[in-house]
Formats: structure tokens, sequence, C-alpha cells
């Protein structure tokens, strides 16, 4: 039983901490919102470079194929939006503050202009299909979209770097036209079983799917250089010397052991080279 002597200390500890606890939860209302306008930042600053160094690669092509990255909501709300480059703004002039972010409607809730159609209609279901995959980069880089071309448009084991893509490439045979409706995207999706992230897409280009816009430039590279070496190989006329499939699978691990690292600090080096450069993505 409580004596009336605790009883009364209670009272006065709730009476003197109400307004620590309102504090408190003031505090860390405003540090939500302010990690959010960071991490939303942040994102952008990233985006900004993809779009900017997958440019002067020549990775792109016109204005209707993206990159997008899923970031909290800058006003601290609690919404995840996807960042997106605003119709119409070509990828060279791409800045972390010219991106759209758009709400799970699809609506542009942050920045200004509108979002391409194919790019919301491809890259949103894919965001809600695959919710570890912050970054989905499309893109129809020379040689990947040459192999896209081909009757058989596998990509080869004959280089080291196409050991990235062993065990996560996936194939989508069916070209459907220009993507206009949102089932696009979920048809895409489909073609990509969970533990696939690069969709080869026939006639098109290809896909990436990562949990970091460090981890999809790197894999976007990759995969482009990877159908160069296999295309100018072809080219020769001669034999293509694949690796030995259970070599392979066992070179592939330790590829796998460092793709993180050298995945951030290539990105962190292509941002350094960009800034180097005069570049003003990150503004
Ligand atoms: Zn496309």
């Amino acid at each position: 039983m409580l004596t009336a002597a605790v009883r009364n200390g209670w009272t006065r500890c709730r009476l003197l901490l109400q307004p620590v606890a309102t504090g408190i939860r003031q505090l860390s209302e405003k540090r939500c919102a302010t990690t959010a306008a960071q991490q939303n930042w942040q994102a952008r600053v990233d985006l900004a470079a993809a779009y900017r160094a997958l440019d002067q690669l020549g990775y792109n092509e016109g204005i209707c194929n993206h990159l997008s990255l899923m970031t909290p909501s800058a006003d601290g709300s609690g919404a995840e939006l996807m960042l997106l480059v605003p119709y119409g703004l070509h990828w060279s002039r791409v800045r972390a503050s010219d991106l759209v972010g758009l709400d799970a409607a699809g609506r542009v809730v942050e920045g200004n202009g509108r979002a391409e159609t194919s790019a919301a209609t491809i890259h949103r279901p894919l965001h809600e299909a695959r919710p570890e995959a912050k970054a989905v980069f499309h893109l129809h880089s020379p040689y990947a979209t040459a192999l896209s071309c081909l009757q058989d448009s596998r990509l080869r084991m004959v280089h080291q770097n196409c050991l990235y893509f062993l065990s996560s490439i996936a194939y989508d045979l069916d070209y459907s036209g220009v993507s206009v409706q949102d089932s696009e995207g979920a048809r895409l999706a489909s073609c990509l079983a969970p533990d696939k992230t690069c969709l080869m897409m026939a006639n098109h280009g290809y896909l990436v799917l990562a949990g970091t816009a460090a981890m999809a430039f790197h894999y976007s590279y990759y995969l482009e250089r990877c159908a160069m070496y296999q295309l100018l190989a072809m080219q020769t006329g001669r034999e293509l010397k694949e690796l030995d499939p259970a070599f392979a699978k066992a070179a592939q691990q330790d590829m796998l052991k460092f793709a993180e690292r050298d995945g951030e600090q290539f990105f962190r080096a292509v941002q350094q080279k960009l800034r180097d450069e005069g570049s003003d993505f990150d503004k």
C-alpha cells in the first residue's frame, strides 16, 4: 500500500517533470524534423550527383529515362517521398534543389515541376514492390541497351566485373511498349525474383535496384561496362571465353565481399570529381 507521502511525492514529481517531458517531446520532434531534413538533403545531393555523373558517362538518353531515390519528407511529417528529376530538365543540369518529391499517390509535394509519366509508372510501383530498394536507376546506356536488342540478351560471364551480376540479373523478354500505365511498373517488378536486383529489359534498356544511390550507381556503371566488354569481344567474331561456372560462383563471393565498401568509395570519389570540376549538383 502506498503511503500518502509517496503518493504526494509522485504527484510532485509528475508536476515537476511535466514541462521537462513536454520540452523533451518538443526537442525530439524538432530533432526528428532536423534529421529528416538532413536525410532529405543528403538524398537530394546523392541523386543529383548520380544524374550528373551518369550523364557525363553517356549512360542516359534524352530526358525519358530516370533515377529515383526514396527519402523522408523534409518537413519531418514522417512521409516517405520518391525523389526524381522534374520533367524536361536535362541530366547535365540537375541540382539537389531541383529534384521533385512525389508522395504515395504520385503527387509532387516537394519542389517545382512535374514527373514524367513513365517515370511515375515505372519507378513508383517498383519502390512499392521492393521497399528495400531505396534507389531505382533506369538507364538506356549504349552497350547494355544494345545487348537488350539481341535475340539472346544474356550477360555472359566473360569478365570479372560480370561476377557482380552472376546471381542478381533477371530478364524481361517481353517488351510491352512505352510505359504509361502503373501496371507496367508492377509487371517489371514481377520479373524480378526477390534475390534479383538488375533487370535487362528487352528492346529497351535496364533497371538497377539498390539500397542506396551509391550502390545503384556502382551496379549501373558496371553493368554497362560488362555489356561493353561482351559486345566488343563478340565483334571480333572469335569465341567468347566464359568463366568456369564453379569458379565463377566462388570468385563472386570475393567480389561481393567488398562491393559495398567499393561502391560507397567510388560514389564519393565521383562526387569529389564533380566538385573539383565546379559542378553545382549539390546546390
Ligand atoms: Zn526507358
